[in-house]
């Protein structure tokens, strides 16, 4: 028999009024014919509220009790939707990430799937029944300790739970109807593409887009797992939901893509990430040896540099150096150079946490010119200032003042003809 795994978000398992329609959405598939795993999230604020509760409790918390305690809430709406599929007459019981075992490496709170044994799974589907999976949650097995796979980690259970089972497709439901060109709350023009590849998926996730995990993304495209982005909000009984192609966006190969498509698009989406700060270095003495002395200490310190921009220095002797890392780090980022004053020679460091890297993708830009350049005019048409750019074949990222987000997403969405 085929086989379906089905992901809901937390805004789809809220209440159990939400938890019912899943319940029919679930329904719907196994009358279908399809040996169903559904995985699910926490219900919409639990997770955040579990995070809090921890934090509260220590500022130095026990990242294995973190992962015991925020792991919880999917427990929780992996029980309560095997109930719910019970009362409407289907078999089906829950899994913990431990009872299956979806085993992880040991990086509590990030953790990344090893392996997923199918056994357990398996015999489940044989007597006929639902298999609903408690996301974002495995299991260290050397020392036995639940791991969670870090926020929205649910979408990477489901993907690594579908390429274990050998799914035909793993549909996973939110709270939008598909992928979109740029986030349809910041941009209400926005359109919802039928076939996104799963490289640009890739960029526009890591790029801000939080749709879907980055994590998921590229174990779909490593698995050929082909996945679908669907809403829960529709009618689970109407006719299209049957028929996948018009309900959502398939993430698949650039080849079916081509394939489909009349007119090659250049740009595909936008996506934007204010989870941004840029770090400035002025004055550093110009030789041989700086940008290493100045991102050793900071990749030794497990802070991931995004942008760079290094300037030609002037008079021969020193320089500016401006790099962007994740918020949350840059205090630590600008501390950690602080104290390698004896290896770095520099005047100041200054920086800013009120910026936002706006992003413009496509694999159509691998063969088309002029892509940056229109963005860079169009940007100073509406005097937004830009404080750093980063490229590569199939993206273009802008850093630019957090005040100026919305606007500049908008302007770049209409520039590439994405509000048709
Ligand atoms: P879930 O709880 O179901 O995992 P998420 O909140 O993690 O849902 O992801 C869905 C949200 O992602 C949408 O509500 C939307 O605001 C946001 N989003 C950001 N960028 C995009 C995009 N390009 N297309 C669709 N949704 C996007
Ligand atoms: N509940 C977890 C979170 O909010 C995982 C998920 O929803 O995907 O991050
Ligand atoms: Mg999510």
């Amino acid at each position: 028999m085929a086989r379906l795994v089905m992901k809901f978000g937390g805004t789809s398992v809220a209440n159990i009024e939400r938890i019912r329609n899943v319940a029919r959405h679930v329904k719907r598939e196994v009358e279908a014919g399809y040996e169903v795993a559904v995985v699910v999230s926490a219900m919409s604020g639990k997770t955040n509220e579990l995070v809090a509760w921890c934090k509260e409790s220590s500022a130095l918390y026990d990242p294995r009790e973190y992962d015991a305690v925020v792991a919880s809430g999917e427990q929780v709406t992996s029980g309560l939707l095997a109930i719910t599929l019970q009362s409407m007459g289907l078999k089906a019981r829950s899994w913990q990430g431990w009872q299956i075992p979806i085993s992880t490496d040991e990086a509590h709170g990030s953790a990344r799937i090893q392996e997923i044994d199918g056994t357990a799974l398996n015999a489940g589907f044989a007597a006929g029944e639902v298999a609903v999976i408690a996301g974002f949650q495995g299991m260290h097995l050397p020392t036995g300790r639940i791991t969670t796979l870090g926020r929205g980690g649910s979408d990477t259970s489901a993907v690594a739970v579908a390429a274990a089972i050998g799914a035909e497709r793993c549909d996973i439901y939110t709270d939008v109807d598909g992928v979109y060109t740029t986030d349809p709350r910041v941009v209400p023009k926005a359109k919802r593409l039928d076939r996104i590849a799963f490289e640009e998926m890739l960029e526009m996730a890591s790029l801000g887009a939080k749709v879907l995990q980055v994590r998921s993304v590229e174990l779909a495209m490593v698995h050929q797992v082909r996945t679908f982005v669907r809403s829960s909000f529709e009618d689970p009984d109407a006719p299209h939901m049957g028929t996948v192609e018009s309900a959502g966006t398939l993430i698949c190969d650039e080849e079916e893509i081509v394939a489909n498509q009349m007119e090659a698009r250049v740009v595909t989406g936008i996506a934007f990430s204010k989870d941004e700060a840029q770090v400035s270095i002025r004055r550093v003495e110009d030789k041989p040896g700086v940008a290493a002395a100045v991102f050793v200490p900071l990749a030794d310190a497990h802070i991931n540099v995004d942008m760079i921009v290094q300037n030609v220095s002037a008079d021969g002797r020193t320089t500016d150096i401006t790099f962007t890392v994740p918020t949350a780090d840059y205090e630590r980022a600008k501390d950690v150079l602080n104290k390698a004053r004896d290896t770095i020679t520099f005047e100041t460091i200054e920086g800013a946490t009120d910026v936002t890297k706006v992003s413009v993708i496509g694999i159509g830009m691998r063969s088309h010119a002029g892509v940056a350049a229109d963005a860079f005019k169009a940007l100073a048409a509406k005097g937004i200032n830009i404080r750093a750019i980063t490229t590569s074949e199939i993206k273009i990222s802008i850093l630019i003042d957090a005040a100026y987000t919305e606007l500049a997403v908008r302007t770049l969405h209409s520039l590439y003809g994405l509000d048709k």
